[in-house]
């Protein structure tokens, strides 16, 4: 329903104060995973429930630079902690807005099933890049979601990649926006604003590659793709 990525100093308050932004959208339950400078596994934190909730359960500070948060609207498995975002399997976390309608069929074909501990089709995929995934997150990335029926906004962290974040959609959108501090991604430019004027869009079929210091987008061939531009319309 929301999604925020998030690189650059104080990410942990970054990532909040972006899921409250995008409370109007309506959800029932929240999370993030977040990480410090060079750290490989991230923390999780999640609940049922609002970000006022979440950040109960939340450090009140600390030196994290990377994180992705999420706040879901349930459409496979029920409203419950466990089913919140971010889902985690092997070295890969993510969050998901979106549908993957034949998550069960994967979870056969691939024998992931024994991996699961949620009820969620999000889970499936991270279950999928965690099998796909050999030390190239592109070519995880796309070997993935070729074989996914759906829309998807995917927002993704490998433990052996700190420091970055990686994306890629179909339908659901994400909206990114960089400055001299930080890089963030989110599901709706509201959650852009305070941060800088300017942001694209990501393109679908591509998958984009952020750190503080850089974004790069590329197509599913490998070719880079030049981010379009857009300026923040403020009368909008
Ligand atoms: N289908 C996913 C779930 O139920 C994501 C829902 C959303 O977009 O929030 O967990």
């Amino acid at each position: 329903c929301g999604i925020i990525g998030f690189i650059g100093n104080d990410a942990l308050n970054g990532i909040l104060n972006g899921l409250e932004l995008l409370e109007y959208r309506g959800y029932d339950s929240a999370g993030f995973a977040i990480r410090r400078a060079g750290e490989s596994q991230p923390e999780i934190h999640k609940c049922q429930g609002r970000v006022k909730d979440l950040r109960e359960i939340s450090p009140k500070t600390g030196d994290y630079t990377c994180g992705i948060g999420h706040t879901r609207w349930a459409t496979h498995g029920g409203v419950s902690d466990t089913n919140a975002h971010p889902h985690r399997v092997g070295k890969v976390t993510l969050v998901h807005n979106g549908i993957v309608e034949n998550y069960k069929e994967l979870s056969e074909e691939y024998e992931v099933e024994d991996q699961l501990v949620s009820e969620t089709d999000t889970e499936v995929v991270a279950a999928l890049l965690n099998k796909f995934y050999k030390g190239d997150p592109n070519e995880a990335i796309r070997r993935t979601v070729k074989k996914l029926k759906g829309t998807y906004a995917l927002v993704v962290m490998f433990d052996d990649i700190p420091d970055t974040i990686y994306a890629t959609r179909n339908v659901s959108p994400i909206v990114v926006a960089k400055n001299e501090e930080l890089t963030i991604l989110a599901s709706d430019p509201a959650a852009l604003y305070e941060y800088s004027k300017e942001f694209f869009v990501l393109d679908e079929k591509c998958i984009l590659k952020a750190t503080k210091a850089q974004v790069s987008v590329v197509d599913f061939n490998g070719q880079e793709v030049q981010p379009k531009m857009q300026v923040v319309d403020w009368d909008a």
